[in-house]
């Protein structure tokens, strides 16, 4: 069984993958509370559900909105649980698999994309707020910007993609951003906005 907060379909806002639509799967719980925390919907309303339930649910909604076939777990975080099984059922009925995580909680889960979003409240559980084992496996990183203090946070040797994401969409902030990677010639650090947010998909 799996706790879970919601199911639903909506666009991809963040990331490397923005703008594509999905089939969420948000779970319940997270080890984190972060100040500009987001979906603290993740902390209060929770369901168990087996994974054979997850994935009809899952086939459901992708079926109405024109067979969608990419999911993304997310958070709270995700891996607080082990999900490896509904990964794997959710592979056999040929979905492609992403998660979104905070990247504090290590396990080997097969998925098509991983997103590590590592938190500067996570800092006291590991010192570049993300366990290290992530970077092999991680397709892509996402820092939250609140200030010129967040900056010294990012991990520099990161090699895959690093989106900078202005927290709240905040124009300054992002105007900061922009002159940091220009600054520091960083070629895969990359300025994000939420794009659901800026079309008032909440
Ligand atoms: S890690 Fe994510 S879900 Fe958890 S408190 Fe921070 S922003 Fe919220």
């Amino acid at each position: 069984m799996l706790d879970i907060c919601e199911i639903f379909v909506s666009i991809q806002g963040e990331g490397w993958r923005q703008g594509t639509s999905a089939v969420f799967i948000r779970f319940y719980g997270c080890n984190l509370r972060c100040k500009f925390c987001d979906t603290r919907v993740a902390f209060t309303k929770k369901q168990s559900m087996d994974e054979k339930e997850i994935v009809e649910i899952v086939r459901r909604l992708s079926r109405k909105y024109n067979n969608i076939t990419n999911i993304i777990i997310t958070g709270g975080e995700p891996y607080l649980q082990d999900f490896s099984n509904l990964v794997l059922q959710l592979k056999l009925s040929g979905f492609f698999v992403c998660v979104e995580t905070n990247g504090t909680i290590w396990r080997e889960i097969p998925l098509d994309w991983i997103c590590v979003s590592p938190k500067k409240s996570a800092k006291k559980l590991l010192q570049q707020g993300y366990d290290k084992r992530f970077k092999d496996v991680a397709n892509e990183f996402k820092y939250v910007i609140t200030g010129k203090h967040d900056f010294s946070f990012i991990d520099s040797k990161i090699t895959k993609p690093v989106i900078l994401q202005p927290v709240n969409n905040d124009l300054k902030i992002a105007l900061m951003i922009f002159k940091q990677i220009k600054k520091c010639s960083m070629p895969n650090w990359f300025l994000r906005f939420q794009i659901h947010k800026l079309m008032g998909i909440l």
